[in-house]
C-alpha cells in the first residue's frame, strides 16, 4: 500500500512528489503515468524553450493580488496559495536543482539554455534524488474508494493507496475519474486563441505587430497590449488575453462576434478629427498618402486609407470634413467580425475542470471526498500566456505535496 498515488506525470504531478517527498522523505509515494513520456507539455511548452513562470512583476518584492490578477479563472482562489509559493519560490526552487533562469524584456522567465529539456532533466533529477516511483504506459482507467484506501486501475493492474492526487491536466478520463469521486465539472472548452476574422482585409500586412485597444461589441470584455496582425485575423498577447478572459462568453456565442479596435487609444476620435483637419488646414495640396500623421506602419495607414477606394487619393483640400470623420471613426472603433478561432501554437490551455469551491487551497484537499487531492490544470483554473499556467501547476502542486 502507498501513502500516496499521484495520477498524471505532467508538471503538477512530478512536482507535487517531489514536494511531498522533501517535506517527508520517508513518505511511499507512486506516480502513474498514461503515456511514455514524462512532463511531455513542459517539452513542447513555450516554443520548446519553457516559460517557466513570469517575473514582470519582481519576484522579490510581489503582491500576490497583482500575480493572481492574471488568472481570469482561479484568481481568489490562488491568492493564498501564491503567499506560499509564487514565482520567486519557483525561480529559487530551480535556481537551487542547478536551472539557471532569465527574465526576458515582457517579463517571461526561460531557463538561460533556452531548452526546456533543461527544465525536464532538473525535474526527473531530482525525483530520482528523492527515489520517487514513477511508472510509465499506466492508463488509469477506474478509482474506487473501499474504506480508507484508494484503488486505482489500468486495464490490467490495481495500485491501492491511502490517499490520492489527480493531476492529469485537461484529458477528459481526469475529469471522469473525479466526476465518479463525487465531483463537478465546469466544462472544459478552449482559452488562449487567436481570432479568425471574416473577409479579412489587412492580410496582406500579416507579421506587423502594434500596441492597441481592444473590446468585443456588446460585452464587458476589454483589453490594451500588443495585437499580431496574421494571414487569418488577430492574435499577439492583447488578443489571447482578451481570448482567456472572454473564454466562455466566446464558446457561448460559437465564437461569433464584432470585435472593436482603437488603433490610437491615447488620441479620442474628436482629437484624431482635429489633427486631420489641422492637417487639411495647414497642408491643403498634400495628400492623406504623402502625410502619415500618426505614425502607423505605412503599410497599415494606406491600407486604412484603401479600404475607402478612391475617397483619399484627393488633395487635403478637397475632401469634405464628413469623410475625415469617417476615416477618424474607423482610426478609434474600428470594427472586425470575429468568426472563430485559432490556436496558439505556444501556448494552449483549456478553461474549465474541477469546480474550484470544491477544494480546499490550504491544502488542495476535495472538499466532497477525504484524502483526495488535485493540482495543475484538471481545476478550473487558467491564466494568460506569459508562464502563469506552469506557475498554477507549481503552486497547487507545493501545496498539494506539503498538505499531504
Ligand atoms: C504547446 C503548449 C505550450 C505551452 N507553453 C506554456 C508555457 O510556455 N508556459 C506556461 O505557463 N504554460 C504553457 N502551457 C500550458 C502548460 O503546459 C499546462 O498548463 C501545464 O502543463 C499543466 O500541467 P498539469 O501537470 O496540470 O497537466 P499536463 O501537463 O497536461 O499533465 C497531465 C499528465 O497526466 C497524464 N494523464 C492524463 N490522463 C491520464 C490517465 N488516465 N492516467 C495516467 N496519466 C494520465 C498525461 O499524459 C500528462 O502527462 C503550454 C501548453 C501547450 C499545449
Amino acid at each position: 500500500m502507498y501513502d500516496l498515488i499521484i495520477i498524471g506525470g505532467g508538471p503538477a504531478g512530478i512536482f507535487a512528489a517531489i514536494s511531498a517527498k522533501e517535506k517527508k522523505t520517508d513518505i511511499k509515494i507512486l506516480v502513474l503515468e498514461k503515456s511514455q513520456k514524462l512532463l511531455h507539455k513542459v517539452l513542447i511548452s513555450g516554443g520548446g524553450r519553457c516559460n517557466v513562470t513570469n517575473g514582470l512583476l519582481n519576484p522579490m518584492d510581489l503582491d500576490p493580488k497583482d500575480l493572481a490578477r492574471n488568472y481570469p479563472r482561479g484568481q481568489k482562489e490562488l491568492l493564498g496559495p501564491f503567499h506560499q509559493f509564487g514565482p520567486k519560490e519557483t525561480i529559487g526552487w530551480f535556481e537551487k536543482n542547478s536551472v539557471k533562469l532569465k527574465k526576458e524584456e515582457d517579463g517571461r522567465i526561460f531557463p538561460q539554455s533556452n531548452s526546456s529539456a533543461t527544465i525536464v532533466d532538473s525535474l526527473l533529477l531530482r525525483a530520482k534524488l528523492l527515489n520517487i516511483e514513477i511508472l510509465k504506459n499506466q492508463d488509469i482507467e477506474k478509482v474506487y474508494k473501499e474504506n480508507e484506501s484508494f484503488k486505482v486501475s489500468t486495464k490490467d493492474k490495481t495500485f491501492i493507496a491511502k490517499k490520492l492526487a489527480i493531476t492529469t491536466g485537461s484529458s477528459t478520463k481526469g475529469f471522469e475519474i473525479a466526476k465518479d469521486l463525487g465531483h463537478t465539472i465546469k466544462k472544459p472548452i478552449p482559452s488562449l486563441f487567436g481570432f479568425n476574422i471574416s473577409k479579412f482585409t489587412l492580410k496582406d500586412l500579416s507579421g506587423i505587430a502594434l500596441l492597441v485597444e481592444l473590446k468585443i461589441e456588446g460585452s464587458k470584455f476589454s483589453q490594451k497590449g500588443d495585437m499580431l496582425i496574421t494571414h487569418f485575423g488577430f492574435s499577439g498577447p492583447a488578443i489571447l488575453t482578451l481570448s482567456s478572459f472572454a473564454a466562455r462568453y466566446l464558446f457561448d456565442k460559437s465564437y461569433k462576434a464584432e470585435l472593436i479596435v482603437n488603433w490610437l487609444f491615447d488620441l479620442s476620435e474628436d482629437e484624431i478629427f482635429k489633427k486631420l483637419i489641422d492637417l487639411k488646414n495647414t497642408k491643403s495640396q498634400k495628400t492623406l498618402y504623402s502625410e502619415n500623421l500618426f505614425h502607423l506602419p505605412k503599410n497599415l495607414w494606406f491600407a486604412f486609407l484603401d479600404f475607402f477606394d478612391e475617397t483619399f487619393t484627393k488633395q487635403l483640400k478637397d475632401l469634405p470634413k464628413k469623410d475625415l470623420l469617417i476615416l477618424s471613426k474607423k482610426l478609434s472603433s474600428d470594427s472586425y467580425t470575429i468568426n472563430g478561432k485559432t490556436t496558439n501554437k505556444k501556448e494552449f490551455v483549456t478553461c474549465g475542470g474541477i469546480t474550484l469551491k470544491e477544494v480546499n487551497f490550504k491544502t488542495m484537499e476535495s472538499k466532497i471526498c477525504e484524502n483526495l487531492f488535485f493540482a495543475g490544470e484538471i481545476l478550473d483554473i487558467d491564466g494568460v500566456t506569459g508562464g502563469f499556467n506552469f506557475q498554477n501547476a507549481w503552486t497547487t502542486a507545493y501545496i498539494l505535496g506539503q498538505s499531504i
